[in-house]
């Protein structure tokens, strides 16, 4: 029998504006099977089990009012749904601890732009998705709430930072999630649980009310079933905030995907770099298979070249704890959450951060700081920055030749839990495909483009220029229209009662 929670974004909105369910059936629902399934997959640092049915309540009889010749229904397209925020955004009364230790108890007294937007749109906000401590991972095990469980595989990892998000849209817990992507944590996550994510080009979507990670590289995305749930959302967030000053003097974005099917005149390019050792075999057949689907339906596929990708790695790891070192030095144990009280304020200092800061992060820091540091600055975080333009120009020459580039997500399928404890190396190089789209500041959108041998998902992705991310939902929204993989879903029987 088909549950509620099989509804995917649109269906759900659609099925509640013609009444065949109510915010409360819905939410219950979702509630249900959060319940049944959070044991095992840990996707949710925080749920708001009784604001969440008040808020559905109070959402039914909007409607009701506006069925009786009130005007609601018309300015609240997400009437009653509810949806789930990476914990490393801002939600007024719920704590964002961003996976750490040191903002355990901190409640934010706002809302992050892209969560009010979406509230005010009529949005329920069911909870805070599980992340990396401050975003920096690629597998929620940097979490201080316990690793998220991938729900097509529980021994597997979901990826990160936003893999609470991940995990618990393929799980169907949730219609979508509000995730973020600094180098990759939105693509390879939804890549790992077979979803669709969505990292929108830096400065499109407001960074007010996002716990700062790396704030030349951050930005906001989100994760559904499919291309025109994730396109629903991005068209009722994205859009210029004076609160933050990087968000971009655009208008408000509104993709329209009705026009999308043949490719006709799309020239996408496919860049040797990202074809390299390294590469799972089954990933590449599964990408190289997809590309062909794109050809099917009139693409131009041209071979290019992107010859510093290489140094991506290097580049992003040494920009982002750059910028990490400075901005998680507001976390001093006299402002936000905890402390613990030394002798002197000295002690207090590192005390705090010594205690609640996790390993990768304290890792993060160092390095960081260590690249910033007087004498060293130049030698490291200013030749980073050099070669980061080298990575831009590269996107540059290569979208004067292509509109679109296509890709893997990531070299590898989920990898087992723990399998990069001990060699953060390897783990990092696990990002070379996704850090690029940050370093240039430009979209990206991984969707589910087959399974390998482990039945694990595999996922592509499109790169585009900046703003251009209505180019590239509409590809990826026309390869959904004839292929079935975002469809498919793990098969979670053996937990849930149904
Ligand atoms: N895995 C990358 C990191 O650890 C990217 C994380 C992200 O995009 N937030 O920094």
């Amino acid at each position: 029998m088909s549950q509620p929670t099989d509804l995917n974004l649109n269906q759900a909105v659609q099925a509640l504006s013609n009444g065949e369910t109510s915010s409360r059936e819905l939410t219950q629902a979702y509630l249900e099977r959060i319940d049944f399934l959070e044991p095992e997959l840990n996707a949710f640092v925080t749920l708001d089990h009784d604001g969440v049915l008040a808020q559905a309540d109070k959402a039914d009889q909007v409607r009701a009012a506006s069925k009786n010749g009130g005007k609601e229904q018309h300015t609240a397209p997400l009437l009653g749904v509810p949806v789930a925020i990476k914990d490393v955004l801002a939600v007024k009364g719920l704590r964002a601890t961003a996976g750490s230790k040191i903002l355990e108890s901190f409640v934010p007294p706002y809302d992050a732009t892209a969560v009010e937007r979406l509230r005010q749109t009529g949005a329920i906000i069911i909870g805070k998705t599980n992340t990396d401590e401050f975003a920096m991972g690629s597998s929620t095990e940097n979490s201080a709430y316990g690793v998220t469980h991938n729900p097509w595989n529980m021994r597997r990892v979901p990826g990160g930072s936003s893999g609470g998000s991940a995990a618990a849209v393929a799980a169907r817990m949730v219609p979508v999630a509000l995730g973020t992507d600094t180098g990759g944590s939105v693509r390879q996550p939804a890549s790992f649980c077979g979803v669709t994510g969505l990292k929108t080009t830096y400065g499109r979507v407001s960074r007010y009310g996002l716990i700062a990670y790396g704030s030349s590289l951050d930005t906001v995305g989100v994760l559904g079933q499919n291309v025109a749930d994730v396109a629903l959302i991005y068209n009722l967030i994205n859009g210029h905030d004076e609160r933050d000053a990087t968000s971009a003097q655009m208008p408000q974005d509104d993709t329209n995907l009705n026009g999308s099917g043949r490719l006709q005149d799309v020239r996408v390019g496919i860049p040797d770099e990202y074809f390299r050792s390294g590469l799972q075999a089954e990933v590449e057949t599964a990408v190289r298979q997809a590309i062909q689907v794109l050809e099917s339906l009139g693409a131009e596929i041209h071979t290019i070249q992107m010859p510093h990708t290489q140094y991506a790695v290097p580049v992003y790891y040494l920009i982002a704890p750059a910028e990490a070192s400075a901005n998680l030095a507001r976390f001093d144990g006299l402002r936000y959450g905890p402390r613990l009280e030394g002798d002197n304020l000295r002690d207090t200092y590192t005390g705090t951060r010594g205690q609640l800061f996790g390993r990768e992060t304290k890792r993060r820091i160092m390095l960081g700081t260590y690249a910033l540091s007087a004498g060293y600055q130049d030698a490291y975080y200013g030749k980073a920055q050099k070669v980061r333009t080298l990575i831009q120009s590269d996107f540059a020459r290569a979208f004067e030749k292509v509109d679109l580039i296509a890709a893997p997500v990531a070299p590898t399928t989920a990898f087992e839990i723990g399998a990069h404890r001990g060699d953060p190396l390897s783990m990092y190089l696990e990002d070379i495909y996704t850090l690029p789209a940050n370093l240039a500041g430009v979209p990206g959108i991984a969707f589910p483009v087959g399974f390998d041998s482990q039945g694990l998902p595999i996922g592509m992705q499109l790169i585009g220029p900046h703003f251009q991310e209505q180019m590239l939902m509409s590809v990826a929204h026309s390869y959904q229209t004839t292929t079935g993989w975002h469809t498919m879903k793990p098969d979670l029987s053996m937990i849930t009662p149904c």
